[in-house]
């Protein structure tokens, strides 16, 4: 059975050419980039340095490339073919490297099971038909004591308020319907699917974006976006 909605994916597939436009509708993603990839390695005890990084809907490669510059080994996958194309081009031009494979996570748990450090799925799980089966693809493929970065918005009022109205119909930070709040995750649900999956919370933050300043910022306010980190 598929755990892919290519509807879903298509979205970012017909977007793949403007991954790497800092002022298209991918800005958001290059803004909170420095935020989550700090997060990230001062959670790997400050150094990404040759470790085994699998990266979950990767699109194109904007964390992949950035975790490989910090001296780690990415493997990237997606299910949008066109972003991956986007994703190779532009490893060309930055002289990185980052293996990018279109593959289901679920399919790569079944060969690679333990096989990474760490694991990253941002963005990525309020976009499929069943996030506890990514979720428990990547407590597959991370090896035990390996770190886990989980990361989507929250579901309530203020969700729909802001990421929604405010994001893609008055800021129009984002293409209107690239999100479905029916399908945002709230912090317990996504704690309940990683227990079940052996994974243990180490750490929770909140993205926060400021309309007026235009700054984003991590905080502890996870009415919103977030940012998990667990362990196997
Ligand atoms: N993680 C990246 C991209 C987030 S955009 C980042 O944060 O920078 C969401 C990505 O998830 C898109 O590239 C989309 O193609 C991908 N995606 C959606 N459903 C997927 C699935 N079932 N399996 C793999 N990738 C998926």
């Amino acid at each position: 059975m598929s755990n892919v909605d290519f509807e879903e994916v298509d979205k970012f597939a017909a977007l793949a050419s403007r991954w790497w436009d800092k002022n298209s509708e991918f800005k958001p993603l290059h803004d909170i980039n420095p935020l989550r990839l700090n997060y990230i390695k001062e959670r790997c005890n400050n150094s990404l340095a040759n470790k085994n990084i699998l990266d979950v809907g990767c699109g194109g490669g904007i964390l992949s490339e950035a975790m490989a510059a910090e001296g780690a080994n990415v493997t990237g996958i997606d299910m949008a073919e066109a972003g991956l194309e986007v994703a190779k081009l532009h490893l060309l031009e930055s002289g990185h490297q980052v293996d990018y494979q279109m593959i289901p996570v679920e399919e790569l748990a079944k060969t690679h099971a333990g096989k990474f450090d760490v694991v990253t799925c941002l963005e990525m799980l309020e976009h499929v038909p069943d996030p506890s089966s990514i979720i428990k693809a990547c407590a597959t493929l991370v090896k035990p004591g390996g770190q886990v970065f989980l990361s989507t918005i929250n579901r309530n009022t203020k969700s729909y308020l802001f990421a929604i109205v405010g994001a893609e119909y008055i800021l129009k930070l984002l293409p209107q319907g690239t999100h479905d709040w029916d399908k945002f995750i709230q912090p317990s649900e996504m704690d309940e699917w990683s227990r079940h999956s052996g994974l243990a919370l180490k750490g929770m933050i909140g993205m926060t974006y400021n309309p007026f300043t235009k700054v984003y910022k991590l905080e502890d306010d996870v009415s919103v976006n977030y940012l998990c980190h667990y362990s196997k």
